[in-house]
C-alpha cells in the first residue's frame, strides 16, 4: 500500500489531471493514426512485400501482431462508423472503448453504442459488448441452422455443350472455395497481370483504374475463375483428394523445356520461346515455372523434335525429406524480412536449373506469398558469407529486417498538444470523463433496451402475452 504524503494532494490532483488530459490527446492522435492506416490499407500500400496491412505494421511500426491486427480492424470499422470516429478524434471516447464498441457496432446501432461509451467506464463498455455479442452469436447460430439445409450445388450441361455450375454454399465452405480458387488463379495468372479485368474493358488498351496496359488476350476475371476451377479439379484428382504433405500440396503438372527453366532473366516475356505449359495447354511465365519447380517433385522427360516422349526419368523429389526437416529446423518459417509465417516452401537461392545445389546453404524457407515475391516480383535474396540472408527490393535497395527508427521530437507530448490545439480541439482533464455516477451496471437490462434483436424479442413476447 502506498499512501500519499499529507499535503501532496493538490499536487497529485494536478498529476492526475495531466494524465487524463494527455491520454485524451493521445486518443485524438490515435484517431488520426487510424485514418492513415485505413487509407494506407485501402490503397494497398503494404502490397509490395507484405502479406497484409497488419503484417506491415508489425514490421514498420513495431506493433505486436495482435495489436497490429486490432488497429487495422478498428481502422476499417471506423470507416463506416462516423460518430464513433468523431468521438475518438475529439478525445472524448478512449481508444479502448472504441475498440470494444467497434466489435459490435453497425451504422444502425452506432448512435446508441456511442451513448453507452459516453455513459459508462471502459469496464462497463467491455461487459455490455460481451453481452451484446452473446445475443449476436445466438442469432447467428439460429441463422446458420436455417441456412444449412439450403446448401446445394447443381452441375448441368447447357444446349451448346458448356457445363453450367450453380450453387449455394455455407459461408465457411464458400470461404474455402474462394481461397482455393485464389490459389489456383495465382498459379495460372501471376499477380500484376491486370487482376480485375471486366468484360467491358477487355478491348481497351489502358485499364481505366490501374492505368496498366491490358493486352487484348488477357482473360477476364470470370475466365480466370473458370480456369482456376479447372485447375482445382485436376489437382484434387491428381492427389487422390488428399491435402498431402507440404511439398506435394501444390502439385501441378507443367511441361517446361530445360532452356526455359534455365532462363536467367526471370522477368522474361510470359510467352518466351520454348515450352512452359500446363497439361491443359496453358502457358505460364518463365518466372512462374521457375517458382513452381523450385520446391517440387520433378520428372524429367526427353522429347524428340515432334514432341513424342522418348525417355522418362524417375520421379525425384527436389528436396528430400531429411533435408526439408533440417531446413524447417533452421529457418523456422518464412525468412522474408518481418514475415515469420511458420511454414513455407523451400526456395533455391540459386535455382537448381542453374546448377544451384539442393543443400541447406543454398535453400531458404519462404512462405507462398514471398516465394512469389522473389521469383515473379523482382525481390532478390542472397546468402552472405557469414550465412545471413540479404533481401533487396526490386529497385535494388536493401530490405532491412528491422526498419530504421523513426525520429521523434524531443517533447512529443508538447508537440501533440500543439497539433491538437491547432486543429481546434479543446482537450482538458475532463474531456473523456463518463457520465457515470457510480450506480451498479445491470448488463441484462442494458442489453434489453439497447440491442435491436433483444428489443424485437421483448416486443414479440409481449404481443404473445396480449
Ligand atoms: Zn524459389
Ligand atoms: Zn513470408
Amino acid at each position: 500500500m502506498i499512501s500519499p504524503t499529507v499535503g501532496a494532494a493538490p499536487e497529485l490532483e494536478r498529476l492526475g489531471d495531466e494524465i487524463a488530459e494527455l491520454s485524451a490527446h493521445v486518443d485524438a492522435a490515435t484517431a488520426r493514426l487510424l485514418d492513415l492506416i485505413r487509407d494506407f490499407d485501402a490503397r494497398g500500400g503494404w502490397g509490395n512485400g507484405f502479406r497484409s496491412c497488419a503484417h506491415w505494421l508489425t514490421w514498420r511500426a513495431g506493433l505486436d501482431p495482435g495489436a497490429a491486427r486490432e488497429r487495422v480492424r478498428v481502422a476499417r470499422a471506423l470507416g463506416s462508423l462516423p460518430r464513433l470516429a468523431h468521438a475518438l478524434a475529439r478525445g472524448e471516447l478512449s481508444y479502448s472503448k472504441v475498440r470494444a464498441l467497434t466489435r459490435v457496432a453497425t451504422p444502425a446501432t452506432e448512435e446508441r453504442l456511442l451513448r453507452v461509451g459516453q455513459a459508462g467506464t471502459a469496464e462497463h463498455v467491455e461487459r455490455i459488448v460481451r453481452a451484446w455479442r452473446r445475443v449476436d452469436r445466438i442469432s447467428e447460430a439460429k441463422q446458420s441452422i436455417q441456412r444449412h439445409p439450403s446448401r446445394a450445388l447443381h452441375v448441368y450441361q447447357d444446349e451448346d455443350g458448356m457445363v453450367v455450375v450453380r450453387g449455394r454454399l455455407e459461408p465457411e465452405t464458400g470461404a474455402v472455395l474462394v481461397k482455393a480458387l485464389e490459389a489456383a488463379r495465382e498459379s495460372l495468372y501471376p499477380a500484376g497481370h491486370a487482376r480485375n479485368v471486366s468484360a467491358e474493358t477487355r478491348s481497351a488498351a489502358i485499364h481505366p483504374e490501374t492505368g496498366l496496359l491490358v493486352c487484348e488476350d488477357t482473360p477476364t476475371w470470370g475466365q480466370q475463375q473458370a480456369d482456376a476451377l479447372a485447375l482445382l479439379a485436376e489437382t484434387a484428382l491428381h492427389n487422390g483428394i488428399d491435402p498431402g504433405t507440404p511439398g506435394e500440396r501444390y502439385q501441378v503438372v507443367i511441361h517446361v523445356d530445360a532452356p526455359v527453366l534455365a532462363e536467367s532473366d526471370a522477368s522474361g516475356a510470359p510467352d518466351a520461346p520454348g515450352q512452359s505449359v500446363f497439361e491443359d495447354g496453358t502457358h505460364v511465365s518463365v518466372a512462374t515455372s521457375q517458382r513452381l519447380a523450385c520446391d517440387a517433385t520433378r520428372v524429367v522427360m526427353q522429347h524428340d523434335a515432334d514432341g513424342r516422349v522418348t525417355e522418362v526419368g524417375a520421379r525425384t523429389r527436389t528436396i528430400r525429406r531429411a533435408l526439408r526437416r533440417a531446413l524447417h529446423h533452421r529457418d523456422r518459417g518464412c525468412r522474408f524480412p518481418g514475415c515469420g509465417l511458420p511454414f513455407g516452401q523451400a526456395h533455391h537461392i540459386r535455382h537448381w536449373a542453374h546448377e544451384g545445389p539442393t543443400t541447406l546453404l543454398n535453400l531458404a524457407m519462404l512462405c507462398r506469398r514471398h516465394h512469389r515475391a522473389v521469383h515473379e516480383e523482382g525481390y532478390q535474396v542472397e546468402r552472405l558469407s557469414d550465412g545471413e540472408l540479404r533481401f533487396r527490393r526490386p529497385d535494388g535497395q536493401l530490405f532491412a529486417d528491422v526498419p530504421p527508427p523513426t525520429l521523434v521530437a524531443a517533447e512529443p507530448a508538447e508537440l501533440l498538444r500543439a497539433q491538437n490545439d491547432a486543429k481546434g480541439l479543446r482537450i482538458h482533464p475532463r474531456t473523456a470523463i463518463p457520465d457515470w455516477f457510480g450506480e451498479r451496471l445491470d448488463v441484462g437490462w442494458a442489453i434489453d433496451v439497447l440491442h435491436p434483436l433483444a428489443i424485437e424479442e421483448i416486443r414479440r413476447t409481449s404481443q404473445a402475452a396480449v
